[in-house]
């Protein structure tokens, strides 16, 4: 999918899997990855370009584009993936904190168009969000 696609329409429903998507192959152990939990609805495995001592990735079975297609539908979801993501960020020993980032479209510089939520941080405080533009 081009970015201008996963742009165009956020619509609610999406195809359960997609053949070309790396996350639906790494969903069905078609691509490696290091895993760090899964259970019936979600994935969660190391990112392989990590940006902090502890970078993870937690993404649901299902091929949802991004947040910004979802919808109400998705929210029990959505729910079971923020509460499993402070829940393994404490396992992985991160217990003075985290950050976690959604990047939705284009303009959040997603790369990846199978929703994800990344969770990073370190012995040491991550320290501001984003440099200020101003
Ligand atoms: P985003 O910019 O939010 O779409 O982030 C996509 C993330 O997926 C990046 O941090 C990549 O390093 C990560 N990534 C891409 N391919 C893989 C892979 N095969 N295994 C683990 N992480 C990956
Ligand atoms: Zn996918």
């Amino acid at each position: 999918m081009t970015t201008d696609q996963a742009n165009a329409s956020p619509a609610v429903d999406s195809p359960a899997a997609d053949p070309d998507c790396i996350f639906c192959r790494i969903v069905r152990d078609d691509l490696p990855s290091r895993r760090v939990f899964e259970d019936d609805d979600m994935i969660a495995f190391h990112d392989i370009r990590p940006i902090a001592a502890v970078h993870f990735l937690i993404i649901p079975r299902l091929h949802v584009v991004s947040l910004a297609h979802c919808g109400e539908a998705h929210a029990p979801l959505l729910g079971r993936m923020l509460s499993k993501a402070s829940t393994l960020a404490r396992e992985q020993g991160l217990a003075d904190g985290f950050r976690t980032i959604i990047n939705t479209g284009r303009g959040g510089g997603q790369e990846v168009y199978h929703l994800h939520i990344h969770i990073v941080g370190g012995p040491r405080p991550l320290g501001a969000m984003l440099p200020r533009e101003v």
